[in-house]
């Protein structure tokens, strides 16, 4: 079978498209077909080395995907052979044309949610619940700003807080960007690159600030998500490309939290919950993850050059 191979850190080109020979699943493992694979930016970060976990090398790169169960291993029973399903975890890597999961690392896939949108769930949404409800405990009625809405996970934060009875304001660095959020349930779409665009917040808000603040690049924007922010309100940092600097006042004033988050820490409990919701989300259609870019699987470097450029607009995915 097919696979990206990454051999030694570096620029997106140590990704090696080659033929592996073909896996079978051990106990408590599960084979999925991968119909499509969803490219995340964290997947950028390890293959270039510059993250703090590493893989041992070599590995095949990727953890969502979406596809059929091709084979099941001793043990496991909530999955059979010919399951439409989800993954978020992979044992083996996902950019590839089969992929060993742990049986709890996948999720079924409703009929009228297709396979590309499948894998644009696993991180980018996963990550959207948790910040949201496991982290800022968001509640109806509460204001939202999703800074850095118009990809995966922004996305996906938008349809998730819209649904829960949240106002939510978005942002995003180009028209089609900012045109997408809007149609995806944020009642407010600003643009990230226009100077002084934060006091809109403030109008929007009445002057009172948000309750919440989903930051996907903290470094740029921590200090100023402070300063419109509502007493006892809540940032969640998502994503951080470096270091800032803040005004703690800005934070003692409002009796504010700075709450940090990675998907890594989530507990399996904590995962049974964020996919039972995303499963009652996706089966209701309420939840519509939206695919920008599709790339082929052995095309996976400009996949990674692509996740790193600006004008996100939804999820990229690689399809075998
Ligand atoms: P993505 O699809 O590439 O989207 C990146 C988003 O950041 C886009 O909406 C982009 O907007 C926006 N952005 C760019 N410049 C910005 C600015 N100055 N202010 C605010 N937003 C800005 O990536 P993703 O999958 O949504 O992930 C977003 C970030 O979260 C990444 O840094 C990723 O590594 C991180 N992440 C963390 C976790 C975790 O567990 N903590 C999990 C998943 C992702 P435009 O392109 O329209 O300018």
């Amino acid at each position: 079978m097919k696979v990206i191979r990454v051999y030694g850190f570096g620029n997106p080109e140590v990704m090696k498209y080659e033929n592996v020979a073909e896996l079978s699943p051990k106990a408590g493992q599960v084979l999925v077909r991968i119909m499509a694979a969803g490219v995340n930016p964290v997947e950028a970060y390890i293959r270039s080395g510059a993250y703090a976990r590493k893989p041992e090398l070599p590995y095949t790169p990727g953890s969502d995907a979406a596809g059929i169960v091709e084979a099941i291993g001793e043990g496991v029973t909530l999955f059979k052979q010919g399951d439409r399903v989800y993954t978020a975890g992979s044992i083996s890597g996902t950019y590839a044309e089969t992929a060993l999961c742990a049986e709890v690392k996948i999720h079924r896939l409703p009929e009228a949610v297709s396979f590309k949108q499948g894998a644009a769930l696993g991180v980018p949404y996963g990550t959207a619940y948790r910040a949201l409800f496991q982290r800022a405990m968001a509640q109806p009625a509460e204001t939202v700003l999703v800074h850095g809405g118009s990809g995966g996970v922004g996305l996906a934060a938008i349809q998730l807080a819209a649904a829960a009875g949240c106002t939510v304001i978005a942002t995003g660095g180009s028209d089609r960007g900012r045109a997408l959020i809007a149609a995806q349930g944020a009642a407010f779409a600003l643009d990230h690159t226009s100077p002084g665009y934060l006091e809109k917040v403030k109008e929007i808000t009445g002057g009172r600030g948000v309750d919440v603040v989903l930051e996907m690049l903290a470094n740029v924007n921590l200090a100023a998500d402070l300063g419109v922010l509502a007493k006892h309100g809540r940032i969640v940092v998502i994503g951080s490309r470096g270091k800032v600097e803040i005004d703690p006042r800005e934070a003692m004033g409002r009796d504010a939290a700075i709450l940090g988050m990675t998907l890594f820490n989530a507990t399996e409990a904590d995962l049974k919950v964020i996919h039972a919701a995303l499963g009652a989300g996706l089966a209701n259609g309420i939840l519509k993850p939206v695919v920008g870019k599709e790339y082929s699987l052995q095309d996976a470097a400009l996949a990674h050059t692509a996740i790193m450029e600006k004008g996100a607009y939804g999820k990229i995915v690689l399809a075998p």
